[in-house]
């Protein structure tokens, strides 16, 4: 009797897990046909192009830097590297420009593969910011760099990659290409050298830094290097390629997976969204919710984890020294397509 009666509840309890299971696999099934993630096609991108192409004129080119000054404000894209490897773009797609900041985290993920976590991270925090990507006084306080996503923390990365001379800036270059597929890029002469001859800040960085023990050597090589990884000049396209690679643990949008390292793609994944568009971060990861990175040449990458890659372009900024139309055409297309990574 007390078996049968044993027998039956458990049949109930099984029968009722079922419904329950199948009640979310219906949810599951309407949420993937409403939210179609995997496609994005011309037409949303040249609508969002359109939307926001005037954008410019409440922002500002950057200025601090001479050479930076020459850009055209008017000039506008946007790129995106689909789930299978498959590119769309709209707008300027030609028009290349500094990669800036954007190159930090491929000369993170260059210093990790080459010395480990530990060791980076052991001379710089994780922390996220309310500072500007200029900002030091940490290097006062807690007696090393916020975040590899800053410049004091970008400069001191690059110093740990290994090679005499301009080697690590090589290394950074020839990363650059791999994962963009294009061995025509290079770094812009005229921008490094603007940037070398004004960049005081960031030489009073790097010799704190020095003081502090942190970087070793004599000369302004290690420096050097950084102002040139900056000066890598780009499009738009290299931008959504650089996003995918880092949304597919490494591995490049044609498939080549010869660096593939989810391990690393979360690490760097993880600083684009608490610091890569520095003390704006906190409200991009509630109004966009993507892992991104910026730079002051007017450039976003994107990554949409285990997706897509995006590229934006556009040289007028923010008061936060990212690109203004940039923000707006990510945030359209995140918000028409639900790809945020808390929708
Ligand atoms: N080269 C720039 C600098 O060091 C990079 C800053 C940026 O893109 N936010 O000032």
């Amino acid at each position: 009797m007390n078996r049968t009666f044993s027998l039956i509840t458990a049949l109930f309890i099984l029968s009722c897990i079922g419904a329950i299971n199948v009640c979310h696999a219906q949810q599951d099934a309407t949420k993937s046909t409403i939210r179609d993630t995997t496609t994005i096609d011309q037409a949303t991108l040249n609508s969002i192009l359109k939307k926001n192409s005037q954008c410019y004129k409440q922002g500002k080119v950057a200025n601090y830097i001479p050479e930076l000054r020459k850009a055209n404000a008017q000039s506008i894209a946007l790129s995106v590297v689909n789930r299978d490897g498959n590119i769309v773009s709209a707008g300027d797609t030609q028009q290349k420009f500094t990669i800036q900041s954007i190159s930090k985290i491929i000369a993170l993920m260059i210093a990790v593969r080459e010395n480990g976590e530990a060791t980076i991270f052991d001379k710089m925090g994780y922390f996220g910011t309310e500072k500007p990507f200029n900002h030091f006084g940490n290097l006062e306080t807690m007696g090393k760099p916020l975040n590899p996503m800053m410049n004091a923390g970008a400069i001191l990365t690059t110093a740990l990659i290994k090679g005499n001379g301009e080697e690590p800036f090589v290394k950074i270059l020839k990363m650059i290409r791999f994962i963009t597929n294009n061995e025509h890029i290079d770094y812009n002469h005229a921008v490094y050298n603007s940037e070398r001859e004004t960049g005081h800040r960031n030489r009073g960085m790097f010799y704190i830094m020095r003081n502090n023990g942190l970087i070793d050597g004599d000369g302004e090589e290690k420096l050097n290097n950084y102002f040139k990884q900056c000066s890598i000049e780009i499009t738009v396209e290299d931008l959504a390629k650089i996003g995918y690679f880092f949304a597919n643990h490494c591995v490049r949008y044609d498939g080549n997976k010869q660096y593939q390292d989810p391990n690393l793609s979360q690490l760097i994944q993880s600083q684009m969204l608490i610091a890569g568009m520095y003390e704006f971060s906190g409200e991009y990861a509630r109004t966009v919710g993507l892992p991104s990175k910026s730079g002051v040449g007017g450039g976003i990458t994107v990554s949409i984890p285990g997706k897509m890659g995006i590229g934006a372009f556009s040289p007028a900024l923010d008061k936060h020294g990212n690109s203004l139309a940039g923000y707006r055409m990510i945030l359209n297309l995140v918000r028409a397509r639900h790809l945020s990574l808390f929708d």
